[in-house]
């Protein structure tokens, strides 16, 4: 007997087939059957609550396979993510400023840009910022691309160089996430961890995965594993064994290895699990990661090397931050030798972002059985880095998913990036793709696909008999909808593992057990 039948509904499966049922079942935490409703109706008992979906869309859960989810529990912020003009920002702000407890200081640290709007966008002002934040400190950065902070924010932290004048801080990612490094931490972490969870399951995202990143360390994942043990997780997040100092030099090498050596994939459960090494566990090597890089040494390469080796040997998943055409160069060379000690492809190793990647890549990805995840580069603005490489891998044959790279470089919402993907224009309307994907392919990389790249291809990503029930009940129905809406489709109710963690079934109308609404 199911604890839950869902009945009347159109019910986009995304098994192999992408096939569409009218309903259905779930027992507990797994979906038990799919079919018509009168199949599923058929398994109702007098435990089972009945609901009739009146028509409604739902899709598998959403899985993010690239997504700094830890950063934005770092700091109480107020977030600027598809707000489309510099009014709309400024009142955002504003309100954002007035419900912040006493002392702390008005934070946006990433995952928007002035592009993003239509009309006027020029940076927000010294002044401007003044003029919202109440008095408080106020630190307001676009992206990794820059920040404008306003006269508390200077008269608290002081001026760096340049800026007391203008109220601007120029951009980079370490020099940017040093700064947030020295910001008030949330007075309480686990609140913050469940209201970042409340708003990534509004969004529609049930699973992540953490790649760390420079500054991340393993006491950052704390409060997330202690809340895992006690069932306290409404997102499932998966993370790395990573670098978070960003190390270098061979002592680094020989200690990661060890760690390596040490440590155990996939000793977790279903809420929380370390599944790879990676995307960072070699400064040098991950030469594009910088400004302006110097190329590694030899000496980097053979102590990259050391790393990659440990963690074939030891059968660990690996997934290497790596952008442009000749940063990959070097980690195919290394992925090539680290596969002569131990083959490889059962451990599904990957490249993350990748949007230099090329055809002779492609080919030597396919010997090695190297996997892709790709980030929604382009969705805030066009920029000056290219564009997802999304057709080239779409017809390589190799296993590739969608993310975000949010919540500093990028925003995070998984129905922006879908409807980026289907449309190819960013969020202020410039086309950002040359050929975009179709509404199946994009929704497939979002979620079946991903959950391929994470080894949970069992449990996650497809909504059929014997996975676990995560699951979205939609507003809109993604297959139809105008392609410019998929961006703003909402969930109405967010299940994970058969749970509802947003929103509310009985919102939608539950009808009496055995007299459903038609
Ligand atoms: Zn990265």
């Amino acid at each position: 007997m199911a604890t839950l039948a869902l009945v009347n509904g159109k019910i986009v499966t995304v098994d192999e087939r992408f096939s569409v049922a009218a309903a259905a079942a779930i027992d507990g935490d797994r979906v038990t059957a799919t079919g018509t409703s009168a199949d599923i109706l058929a398994r109702a008992g007098p435990g089972t609550a009945v609901v009739d979906l009146r028509g409604r869309t739902v899709i598998p859960g959403l899985i993010d396979n690239h997504n700094h989810f830890v950063r934005a529990i770092e700091h109480v912020e107020v977030r600027l993510e598809g707000v489309r003009s510099r009014a709309d920002a400024l009142a955002a702000l504003r309100r954002g400023a007035a419900a912040l407890a006493p002392g702390q200081w008005l934070l946006t640290l990433g995952g928007w840009h002035e592009e993003q709007w239509t009309g006027d966008r020029r940076e927000l002002t010294l002044a401007e910022l003044d003029a919202v934040a109440g008095g408080r400190p106020a630190f307001i950065q676009a992206q990794y691309d820059h920040a404008v902070v306003n006269t508390a924010w200077l008269d608290a932290a002081g001026a760096p160089a340049g800026a007391a004048r203008t109220g601007r801080i120029g951009g980079g990612l370490v020099a940017l996430n040093r700064a947030a490094s020295g910001f008030p931490p949330p007075a309480d972490r686990e609140a913050a961890v469940r209201a970042v969870m409340a708003w990534y399951n509004r969004l529609g995202l049930t699973t992540v995965f953490d790649p760390g990143g420079v500054g991340v360390t393993e006491a950052s994942y704390a409060t997330l594993e202690a809340m895992a043990a006690r069932g306290e997780l409404t997102l499932r997040v998966l993370t790395t064994l990573g670098d978070g100092a960003g190390g270098r030099g061979a002592a680094h090498a020989a200690d990661l290895a060890g760690r390596i050596r040490r440590a155990r994939p996939f000793d977790g459960g279903p809420w929380y699990d370390r599944i790879a090494v990676g995307e960072i566990y070699y400064a040098a090597f991950h030469w594009d990661h910088q400004a302006s890089p110097p190329a590694p040494s030899a000496a980097d390469i053979e102590a990259a090397g050391e790393i990659l080796g440990a963690a074939a040997g030891a059968g660990w998943p690996v997934q290497t931050h790596s952008v442009t055409t000749s940063g990959l160069d070097l980690v195919f060379d290394a992925y090539e030798r680290a596969d002569r000690h131990r083959p490889i492809r059962p451990l599904r190793w990957s490249v993350t972002h990748a949007e230099g990647i090329t055809a002779g890549h492609l080919e030597r990805a396919r010997r090695l059985g190297i996997t892709v995840q790709l980030r929604s580069q382009g969705v805030i603005r066009a920029g000056r880095a290219a564009p997802a490489p999304l057709r080239l891998l779409r017809d390589s044959g190799l296993s590739w998913g969608l993310g975000t790279d949010g919540t500093r470089a990028a925003q995070v919402s998984p129905f922006v990036t879908l409807g980026w993907a289907v449309t190819g224009r960013s969020l202020g309307g410039e086309r950002t793709l040359d050929e975009p994907l179709t509404r199946e392919e994009a929704l497939i990389a979002h979620t079946r696909s991903n959950a391929y790249l994470m080894f949970r291809e069992n449990d996650l990503g497809s909504v059929r008999p014997g996975m676990l029930a995560d699951l979205l009940v939609l507003d809109r129905d993604y297959l139809t909808v105008p392609a410019a809406e998929i961006g703003d489709i909402t969930p109405l109710a967010t299940m994970v593992g058969g749970r509802v963690v947003h929103g509310s079934l009985a919102s939608l109308l539950p009808c009496q057990h055995g007299n459903p609404v038609e």
